[in-house]
C-alpha cells in the first residue's frame, strides 16, 4: 500500500470538490499536497483550510486578496498561470489530477509529465486538442496518463493487462442527454434551463450543455483515440440513459467487458488515484435487482450532428480537433447567455471546421494558434447572427 501524494489543480469545480472527497474517505492512500482555482478565492481557501496543502494557486490574482485574509494557515502562495505550472512541477509529487475546465489545463499537463509526475486527466481538452503531443511526451518521459472521465475510466479497467491485438471496439456509453427523445424541430426551442436538467449527472455548466448537444461524447471519441491508441473509426457511441455501465470494450473473441458503478466522479478519481489496486471506501454499492433493468439503443447521429463532426475531426486529427472543441466553447457560451438557439451550436461548430486549414502533426502553438482562430471564427459568425 502506497500513499500518493497528489496534486489537484481545479479545486472548486464539480471534479475537484469529489477529489478532495476522495482523499479524505482514503487518507492513508492520497494526500492532496497543493490545490488550484481560477478566481474563486473564498471556496479555495475553504478547501484549502480543510485539507491543509503546502501551496496553493489562485489564477485570477485580482482575488488574491481575497484568498489571503481567509486563509487560516500559511501556504506557500502562487497565482497567475504561471502558478499552475510551477504546481504541476513541485518536487515530491506522484500524481497531478487536471481538473482544469476549458484548455487552460494543457500547459500545466505538460509541465507535470515534464517534471516526472503521472497525470490524471480529467480535462478531456487537454487530450482532444493535444492528445498526440501529450501522450508521446508521457511514452519519453516514463510516465502514465491515467483517465479520470468516467468513460475513459471505465475503458481503462477493462483493457487492463490485455494486448492491444484483442481489442475490437471501443464502445463510449452516453446517457444521451435531457434531449435524448426530443425531434429535431422541437431541439429548435429548447432553453437553456432546460439543457442544464441534466438526467444522471450532476456536473458545470458547460459540460452540461455539452452532454445536451452530444458534444461531449464526440470530445469523448477524441480522448479515446489517444489514450487508448486506437483509430476514431473503432470507437462506438452507445446510448445508455440510466449511466451505469460507463463504457465497455468489444475483443475479437466477440466477448465485451463492461465497468459498472453508481454514476458519482468519486469512483473514476479513486480508481485514478489507487491504480493499479483497488481500496474499500464508504461510496454508494451498485444493487442491480434494486435497479431492474439497464437500456441500450443507438445514437441518432442526424439529429445530434455532433458525433459526425467529432468523428471527422478524429479522423483528420492534426488541428481539427482543436478547432471542434474551441468553436464549441464560444458557441456554448453563446447558447448559455441567451444569444443562439441551441441547433446553432452544432452548426457554429461546422462552420469553424469548414474555414480552418488543418495541419497535421501539429506543434503546441500550431493547436493554439487553430484554437485562437476557431474562436474568431465563431465570434464573427456570431456578430453576424444579430445583424
Ligand atoms: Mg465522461
Amino acid at each position: 500500500m502506497r500513499k500518493r501524494r497528489v496534486i489537484l489543480l481545479g479545486a472548486t469545480g464539480s471534479i475537484g470538490t469529489s477529489a478532495i472527497k476522495v482523499a479524505e474517505s482514503i487518507p492513508e492512500r492520497m494526500e492532496i499536497v497543493g490545490m488550484s482555482a481560477h478566481r474563486n478565492a473564498e471556496l479555495l481557501a475553504q478547501a484549502a483550510n480543510r485539507t491543509r496543502p503546502s501551496a496553493v494557486c489562485l489564477v485570477e490574482e485580482s482575488q488574491l486578496p481575497v484568498l489571503r485574509s481567509k486563509l487560516d494557515y500559511s501556504p506557500e502562495i502562487l497565482v497567475g498561470p504561471e502558478g499552475l505550472e510551477t504546481l504541476a512541477r513541485s518536487t515530491g509529487v506522484d500524481l497531478v489530477l487536471v481538473a482544469i475546465i476549458g484548455t487552460t489545463g494543457l500547459k500545466p499537463a505538460l509541465a507535470a509529465i515534464e517534471s516526472g509526475k503521472d497525470l490524471a486527466v480529467a480535462s478531456k481538452e487537454i487530450l482532444v486538442m493535444a492528445g498526440e503531443i501529450v501522450m508521446a511526451r508521457a511514452v519519453e518521459r516514463g510516465v502514465k496518463v491515467l483517465p479520470v472521465d468516467s468513460e475513459h475510466n471505465a475503458i481503462f479497467q477493462c483493457l487492463e493487462g490485455k494486448p492491444k491485438q484483442e481489442v475490437k471496439t471501443l464502445i463510449l456509453t452516453a446517457s444521451g442527454g435531457p434531449f435524448r427523445k426530443l425531434s429535431s424541430d422541437q431541439l429548435s426551442s429548447v432553453t437553456v434551463a432546460d439543457a442544464l436538467n441534466h438526467p444522471t449527472w450532476k456536473m458545470g455548466r458547460k459540460i452540461t450543455i455539452d452532454s445536451a448537444t452530444l458534444f461531449n461524447k464526440g470530445l469523448e471519441m477524441i480522448e479515446a483515440r489517444w489514450l487508448f491508441d486506437v483509430p476514431v473509426d473503432r470507437v462506438e457511441v452507445l446510448v445508455h440513459p440510466q449511466s451505469i455501465v460507463h463504457s465497455m470494450v468489444e475483443f475479437v473473441d466477440g466477448s465485451l467487458l463492461a465497468q459498472l458503478s453508481h454514476s458519482d466522479m468519486c469512483f473514476p478519481i479513486q480508481y485514478a488515484v489507487t491504480w493499479p489496486e483497488r481500496v474499500p471506501n464508504a461510496l454508494k454499492p451498485l444493487r442491480l435487482a434494486e435497479l431492474g433493468r439497464l437500456e441500450f439503443e443507438a445514437p441518432r447521429y442526424d439529429t445530434f450532428p455532433a458525433l459526425g463532426l467529432a468523428r471527422r475531426a478524429g479522423q483528420a486529427g492534426g488541428t481539427l480537433p482543436a478547432v471542434l472543441n474551441a468553436a464549441n466553447e464560444v458557441a456554448v457560451e453563446a447558447f448559455l447567455e441567451g444569444r443562439i438557439p441551441f441547433p446553432r451550436i452544432w452548426s457554429l461548430v461546422e462552420h469553424a471546421m469548414d474555414q480552418s486549414e488543418n495541419f497535421a502533426r501539429p506543434s503546441l502553438d500550431d493547436i493554439l494558434q487553430a484554437d485562437g482562430q476557431a474562436r474568431d471564427s465563431v465570434r464573427e459568425a456570431l456578430s453576424r447572427d444579430r445583424l
